[in-house]
């Protein structure tokens, strides 16, 4: 692997800069990666951000088919530097780079300040959660037939699961219809941001569906199913857009499924195990995501610091650095974005020393924290900007657009913040009883020294009076 970046003078490298928390967690080869990484991404994978947006063209006609050359160029680049596939880690499967969670979690950082990073690497949602499903879940049939292509970066994949017509935070709402006949499942029903599902290189798309809606256990009625992109039946018939951005070609389809039939070895894992697969799917996704909003953030800072550094613009007189706000909100940016950071390296480490389920408390902090300060940095970055800010003239309102979809996405902030409150609920009982304790305790210590209990902010007014 060769090694082909100057580093610059003035910052340290990303090995440098990993919170020293985590280094004792990160081996010398993800190291010399995340330096490597660090450098794809500002030297060429941000500069050709533009240039993607631009290759991608400006009709319907020609957004829905596009596949701009700059991503193959820089797909190549990043297999000649060796980075492919560091999402799987390394513990649970073969098929990857050979990095833990957290190594990757660093990596995912700086592929979050690029809209193309991910994608150059392979290491882009919605493959990568559907790419660990096909590995952990996928028969070898399976695997043959699909994982060898994503894992490529040859085809790309789609993960089906929301429905405009129920509640899909709540996941034993789906209501896409499996029924069995003869040797074969038959779709019916329809789905909503489906992501990826515009690109022409979609080929496969794990489909959640009822398929036992009798079964007395609510969480046994849905199975997950591979439908093929191009299976009759299945109709992909618009786009929905993400604050009017198109997100094109990739894109979030909405498709229906009319008497789609597959063979019943599609299924994933097995008949009423839906739940198994799409949990299995999330944990550390959940956390690649996390990681990329911080990069994210990481980025709108980079442009507030410069913007108020830009010797052209001097409101009242002097440059924004001048102005105490500026920096009080350059501060808050460093101090949330370094708090967040902590926290979703320490659900990564959590995984790494058993696995995501081990990990589900701090993964469904870290999922609902980053989000926040995400979206609170870029906000300051664009009032920094004044009207450029949330114009097409910087990254930062695509970036605010895209990073308020966090908050929703694998689930909306309220069902981890409902699932984090009951679980810090169960210690209720324990609570009241630990501080009746504390109670019976001071009672007896005030008889060992023959005190009575009082306030001594009790008021005696009377008392006071005579004093006088
Ligand atoms: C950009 C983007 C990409 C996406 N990609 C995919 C994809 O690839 N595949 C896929 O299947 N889905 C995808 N989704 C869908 C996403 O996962 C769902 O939108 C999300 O799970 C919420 O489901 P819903 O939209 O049906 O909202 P609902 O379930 O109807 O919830 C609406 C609102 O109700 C509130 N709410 C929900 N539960 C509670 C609760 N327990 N307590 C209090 N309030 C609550 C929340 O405020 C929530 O936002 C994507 C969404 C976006 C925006």
């Amino acid at each position: 692997m060769s090694v082909p970046y100057k580093l610059r003078a003035t910052e340290k490298p990303a090995s440098e800069k990993i919170p020293i928390i985590a280094r004792p967690f990160v081996s010398e080869r993800a190291k010399k990666t995340l330096d490597i990484v660090e450098k794809f991404v500002e030297e060429e994978c941000i500069p050709a951000d533009t240039v993607y947006q631009q290759q991608i063209g400006e009709t319907k006609a020609e957004r829905w088919v596009a596949h701009p050359p700059i991503l193959e160029h820089l797909k190549k680049r990043a297999r000649e530097l060796g980075l492919w596939n560091m999402f799987l880690p390394k513990n649970h499967f073969k098929e990857g780079a050979g990095f833990s969670n957290l190594e990757y979690g660093l990596m995912a950082e700086y592929l979050g300040k690029s809209g193309i990073a991910s994608e150059a690497v392979n290491c882009s949602a919605p493959d990568t959660g559907n790419m660990e499903v096909f590995a952990k879940y996928g028969t070898e049939s399976q695997k043959k037939q699909w994982l060898g292509g994503l894992l490529e970066g040859e085809i790309r994949s789609a993960f089906l699961m929301t429905e405009p017509d129920v509640a899909s935070s709540d996941a034993t709402n789906i209501s896409l219809t499996m029924r069995k006949e003869g040797n074969e499942w038959v779709l019916n029903g329809s789905k909503w941001w489906s992501s990826g599902a515009g690109d022409m290189r979609c080929k496969i798309f794990i489909v959640m569906g009822k398929s036992d809606p009798q079964n007395k256990n609510v969480y046994r009625q849905q199975s997950v199913i591979l439908v093929p992109a191009d299976t009759p039946g299945v109709t992909v018939n618009r786009m929905v857009s993400v604050f009017g951005y198109d997100d094109a070609p990739h894109g979030h389809g909405h498709i229906t499924f009319n008497n789609v039939r597959v063979p019943l070895e599609n299924i994933i894992l097995g008949e009423g195990r839906g739940f198994e697969v799409i949990q299995g799917r999330l944990g550390p996704g959940r956390i690649h995501h996390a990681m990329r909003s911080i990069g994210a953030a990481e980025k709108a800072l980079e442009y507030m610091v410069a913007r108020m550094n830009d010797p052209r613009k001097k409101p009242f007189g002097k440059q924004l650095a001048e102005h105490g706000v500026m920096l009080s909100r350059v501060a808050e940016s460093r101090i949330e974005i370094d708090a967040a950071r902590l926290q979703v390296l320490n659900a990564a480490i959590m995984i790494d020393s058993a696995d995501a389920k081990f990990a589900l408390k701090e993964i469904a902090e870290a999922k609902v924290f980053v989000p926040r300060v995400a979206l609170d940095v870029i906000d300051k970055a664009i009032q920094a900007y004044g009207g450029a800010g949330v114009s097409q003239d910087t990254p930062l309102a695509n970036m605010y657009a895209h990073g308020r979809t966090m908050r929703i996405v694998d689930g909306p902030d309220e069902v981890h913040m409902l699932q984090l409150g009951r679980n810090e609920n169960k210690r209720g009982k324990a609570l009241l009883e630990k501080i009746q304790g504390y109670r019976k305790k001071t009672d007896e210590y005030l008889s060992m020294y023959g005190l009575e209990k009082k306030d001594i902010l009790q008021l005696d007014r009377e008392l006071s009076k005579a004093k006088l």
